[in-house]
């Protein structure tokens, strides 16, 4: 059995219990976990593993092959046996500037609606790559950006069938990524008025959380791509 997400349920979880259930080299897996494998261009969480006896620092997380969530440790730690209890704690402020830099880009794209070719996230600077050959208003766009921050939008997240999307067409044309099919069901993240698309990653609760965020440079990388940047300024 893969380890249950916790943070899919409750990003604001800074710890928890659990059990090892494999160890392969520097990867440990656990029967449930609060630490987001990097994916969807947010980065891995980086923490510390507690056991009787010992402790780990763990410098990134990663999906293993079959799914399962690989906490990566640091090459100098022991490493604790299939069975032992532990305690996992995530670098919390690291991970909730990522949570908010992620709901920043949802922000983002809400303003912004091209499609989005590429992204990455990390605590003091992120990127989202549009499809657009139209010059950006950065005036314009950090205004608008300021604008959903400071209306403090509720943020949430939500499982839905593929039965449920395909009774629902109308829910499926508002949104802006279409979701995947053949998983049986998809996470919806909703930004309450603002945006709706499928989304694993981690986010804040409302709007205003994301705080000081500015938008830095806009490149041109290539004749149908604008680089938007934005940065988290405290
Ligand atoms: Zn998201």
């Amino acid at each position: 059995m893969p380890a249950e997400e916790l943070f899919r349920e409750d990003a604001y979880l800074k710890s928890c219990r659990s059990t090892v259930t494999r160890v392969d080299d520097r990867t440990l897996c656990v029967e449930q976990t609060v630490f987001y494998p990097l994916g969807g261009g947010q980065p891995g969480d980086t923490g510390t593993l507690a056991w009787e006896g010992g402790s780990a620092r763990i410098t990134d997380t990663r999906y293993c092959e079959d799914g399962d969530i690989g906490h990566i440790l640091d090459a100098q730690s022991a490493m604790p046996p299939v069975g032992t209890p532990v305690e996992l704690a995530i670098d919390w402020d690291r991970r909730y500037r990522h949570m908010r830099m992620h709901t920043a880009m949802h922000l983002l794209g809400s303003i912004l609606r091209y499609d989005v070719t590429g992204g990455n996230i990390s605590t003091e600077k992120s990127r989202l790559d549009f499809n657009m050959e139209d010059t950006v208003d950065k005036a314009a766009v950090a205004s608008a950006l300021a604008d959903l921050v400071e209306a403090d939008h509720p943020v949430s997240c939500r499982w839905i069938t593929e039965a449920e999307l395909d009774a629902q067409p109308e829910l499926v044309r508002t949104m802006s990524v279409q979701p995947p099919r053949g998983k049986g069901s998809v996470r919806l993240l909703e930004i309450a008025g603002v945006d709706l698309q499928p989304c694993g990653g981690t986010h804040v609760r409302s709007t205003s959380e994301v705080g000081a965020v500015r938008i830095g440079k806009v490149e041109k990388k290539g004749r149908q791509n604008r680089r938007v940047n934005i940065h988290l300024d405290d």
